[in-house]
Parts: C-alpha cells; sequence; structure tokens
C-alpha cells in the first residue's frame, strides 16, 4: 500500500465514532484529579534531548533505546517526550512555580513516544493521563495520588486492579544495596543479557526491570531493598501502608518493583490488570525526590504518576465496563428550496446558540435522500421546511425515535423545541409517587 495512506507503525487512530470513549476517560481522570486539587499544566510535545537523558536517566530503556531523537534544521538535538514529567519538571522550574505555594499540584494529558515492539497495549505514541505534586515530602501525599488514581478506576467502573508497591529507599540506602546487588548478579554476569551486563557496573537495580525471561528468573532471588532501607525510608514507607489502610485501599508489597526511570525514590507502586495479558501495568507511579535538583532547582521532595490511557480502556473494554453513548444532533431540519434553506440556517444559529446540536444538509440533496442521512446520524428530532411551511410559519416536529409529531412555530421554533423535548424528558418523571404535571410548569401555553 502507498506510504501516504498508512498510519506509522504503533500508532492509532481514534475515529470520530468512538472518540466518545476517550473523552468520558479525560473528562473522568480531570474532574477526578481537580478534586484533590490539581490544575492541568500543557507542554511541548518535544524538548531539548539531555533534559530526558538527565531527567530520566541514561541507564534506563527508555533513554537507551526508545527514544524518538532527531537534530532539527538548527543542528540541535531534539526528542519527542517518551513521558511526562521531565517536560512537567522542566516547566516547574522555567516558569518559576518553585516560588508559589508548594505542593504545587500539576495534572496533564501527553501523547509520549517509544521505539518500541508494537504489540496489544505497547504503542509507539501512547497517551498518559500523568499527575504531578512538587514540593510534597510527607507520606500523606504518597498515600493520596494512590487515592487520587483509584478513584479515576472507582469513577470508571474498572475492578480488581492490583496495587502493588515498594520502597526503593533513598541515595544513602540504596549505595548498600547496590553493593549487594553487584555482588549478586556478577556471579552471573555471562548470563545476563547485554545491556544488563553493561548496567551493573553503573545502575545494578536496572537489573530488576529487565524483560529478557532468563534476567527475570535471576532476579527472583536477588536480595531484596526493603531489607537495606534506612530508618527514615522504613518509616515513610509505614506510614504510607497505615494512610492506604485507613482509606481501605488494598495493596501488596512486591520487593520487585523498582520502575523503569531514574529519578524515583522511596515509595514505588504500580496498578496492574490480569485482563489485557503482558501489558498490564496501567498506571505506575511514585516518589522522585531527587529529580528537582538533578534539573538544576532546589532540593524539591516531588512525586506522580502515570496512567497508559490506552491500557486503561483495553481493560475497562476487557471488563464490560459501561461508556456514555456517543452525541448525535438534537435536530435535523430537512430545508427543501431557497426560502426554507434561509430559515434554516436562521432557526439553526438560534438553536445552537441555546446549546443545541443542530445539523441540516450540505449537499442540495433531495427530501428522501436528506432524511436517510438525518436517520444514519441518528438525530433526535426532525422538521420539514419546505416553501409551505415558510409560507405559513409553522411546522411539524418529528420524534425520530417515538415517531410522535408536533405542531411547533417557526417564529418561536426554539422555545416549542424546548417545550416538547422537555415534555419527552419529564413524561416518566414522578415526584413524591405521582406522575410530574408538565403542563402546570407550561399552564400558560395552552
Ligand atoms: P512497561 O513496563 O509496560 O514498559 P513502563 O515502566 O515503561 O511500562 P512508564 O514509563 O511508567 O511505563 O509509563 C507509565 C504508563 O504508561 C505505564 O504504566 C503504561 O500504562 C503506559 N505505557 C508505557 N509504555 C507504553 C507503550 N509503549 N504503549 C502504551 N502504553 C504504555
Ligand atoms: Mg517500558
Amino acid at each position: 500500500m502507498a506510504l501516504i495512506t498508512k498510519a506509522i507503525k504503533g500508532t492509532k487512530d481514534v475515529l470520530p465514532f468512538e472518540v466518545h470513549k476517550n473523552q468520558y476517560i479525560e473528562a473522568t481522570c480531570l474532574s477526578v484529579a481537580e478534586n484533590f486539587g490539581y490544575k492541568e499544566m500543557r507542554t511541548p510535545v518535544f524538548e531539548h534531548t539531555e533534559l530526558f537523558q538527565r531527567g530520566v536517566g541514561d541507564t534506563t530503556d527508555v533513554v537507551q533505546k526508545e527514544m524518538y531523537t532527531f537534530d532539527d534544521k538548527g543542528g540541535r538535538s531534539i526528542t519527542l517526550r517518551p513521558e511526562g514529567t521531565a517536560g512537567a519538571a522542566r516547566s516547574f522550574l522555567e516558569n518559576g512555580l518553585s516560588n508559589l505555594a508548594l505542593p504545587q499540584k500539576i495534572c496533564y494529558f501527553t501523547s509520549c513516544y517509544r521505539y518500541e515492539k508494537p504489540q496489544a497495549g505497547r504503542l509507539r505514541e501512547f497517551h498518559q493521563f500523568g499527575i504531578e505534586c512538587f514540593g510534597a515530602s510527607s507520606p500523606l501525599a504518597d498515600a493520596e495520588i494512590i487515592a487520587l488514581a483509584k478513584q479515576i478506576f472507582d469513577e470508571l467502573g474498572v475492578s480488581g486492579l492490583e496495587l502493588e508497591i515498594n520502597s526503593i529507599g533513598c541515595p544513602e540506602c540504596r549505595a548498600e544495596y547496590h553493593k549487594a546487588l553487584k555482588e549478586y548478579f556478577s556471579q552471573y554476569k555471562e548470563q545476563l543479557c547485554h545491556t544488563c551486563q553493561e548496567r551493573l557496573e553503573r545502575n545494578p537495580m536496572r537489573l530488576l526491570d529487565c524483560k529478557s525471561p532468563e534476567d527475570k528468573a535471576l532476579a527472583e532471588n536477588a536480595p531484596e531493598i526493603l531489607d537495606y532501607l534506612c530508618d527514615e525510608c522504613k518509616e515513610h514507607f509505614e506510614k504510607v501502608k497505615a494512610y492506604l489502610n485507613a482509606m481501605n485501599i488494598e495493596f501488596k508489597v512486591n520487593p520487585k518493583i523498582v520502575r523503569g526511570l531514574d529519578y524515583y525514590t522511596k515509595t514505588v507502586f504500580e496498578f496492574i490488570a490480569s485482563s489485557i495479558g503482558a501489558q498490564g501495568t496501567v498506571c505506575g507511579g511514585g516518589r522522585y525526590d531527587g529529580l528537582i535538583e538533578e534539573l538544576g532547582g532546589q532540593k524539591t521532595p516531588s512525586l506522580g504518576f502515570g496512567m497508559g490511557l490506552e491500557r486503561l480502556q483495553l481493560v475497562m473494554e476487557a471488563q464490560g465496563c459501561e461508556f456514555p453513548e456517543p452525541s448525535v444532533s438534537d435536530l435535523f431540519i430537512a430545508a427543501m428550496g431557497e426560502k426554507a434553506k434561509l430559515k434554516a440556517v436562521e432557526i439553526a444559529k438560534d438553536m445552537r446558540a441555546e446549546g443545541f446540536a443542530v445539523t441540516y444538509d450540505l449537499n442540495d440533496r433531495g427530501l428522501r435522500a436528506q432524511m436517510k442521512y438525518a436517520d444514519k446520524t441518528g438525530a433526535k428530532f426532525n422538521v420539514v421546511i419546505g416553501d409551505d411551511e415558510v409560507e405559513k410559519g409553522v411546522a411539524v416536529l418529528k420524534n425520530m425515535e417515538s415517531g410522535e409529531e408536533s405542531e411547533v412555530s417557526l417564529v418561536t421554533f426554539v422555545n416549542d423545541f424546548y417545550s416538547v423535548s422537555m415534555e419527552e424528558q419529564l413524561k416518566d418523571l414522578e415526584i413524591n409517587g405521582e406522575a410530574f404535571d408538565f403542563k402546570s410548569l407550561f399552564g400558560g401555553n395552552e
């Protein structure tokens, strides 16, 4: 097939008849985040390559293997963002948000780019809902972001996700742990994958996150970080667990979770689904107390998570979660003749100004073809306007689902439409056990 009609491997179009699902998920994420005091931020899709090398860490899979990096025409090295935290942190520093009241609670929707092997739940362009809480050191914050993610799942009706948490300590306790890991893995150096052999010296914890089955098996018996935590990290972790318990959030401690990104400290967590195959991690996050300093700012304990929106939708579909119906037009105006078209545009303008969705034919089609189109688009009501209707100033409004017809005035069309459509909605409404007397509301119109 010609390249121009073929999307890039690992990318996915969202089509107009399915986008309502994305919109619903996004609106839910945003409204929950707002309930926790978060405000949306938007940052560019590309950044200087150095930002990710520093901010994600150059011993990670993401930086070593997965980034879309290129030189622009000015010879600068540019990278399409592989994740959202580094850009948000850059903006936090560059725009002086660090001087405002802390914590700064930020959330975002981002497209992310990673050169990975595409498969179910793994794309080269994917989307994340992310939150970052810059400037919060208390374990309350760790528990709160986990609660935020959990509430999003609850509101979307997603159930059965496994929450796994761990603490990966701070640079102090990790030094001892690195030593123990190096010692352990050195015995098996020859068996390790090439990348891990290189990582063994620089960042042995990465070995626990390797996807190769042989390395995974070796990692099974590796020393566990929880045995090496310093008192402060231990206490922090205990408090996070206590706060989660207080909120009735179930979790499992999994000492093998280290997260793919270099800047994490203390708490790390993942929400994992068993229903969508191997790529089951729907949300991953944790604390990254060292990142802001690493990028040149003041020491600013911070934390956040990234939620994979495609994976989240896959889980919802696998679990049969309910989505709202796609939106349709409230009214289709079938206009025949030039005078009727003038009337149609006038009515459509007034109706749209009132917030109704209105469509009409844009192809000079005959009446039958217009009605067929209205039917296909699923419009709730239609009205046919011809010369006759224009002359008399009245037309018939038809409910496309029930077939019920009502006469409406073309002069007071918007009001009449309100009455008819409201009457429909209120018909079944009972107040105090009695059918709602709609007529009493509009009594004057009788
Ligand atoms: P994985 O272990 O699955 O590769 P990761 O540790 O690389 O995940 P993060 O960098 O933590 O993932 O990104 C946060 C979330 O973004 C993941 O939990 C997942 O839901 C989603 N995600 C990551 N990579 C992809 C991808 N290639 N395609 C779709 N979603 C992804
Ligand atoms: Mg990955």
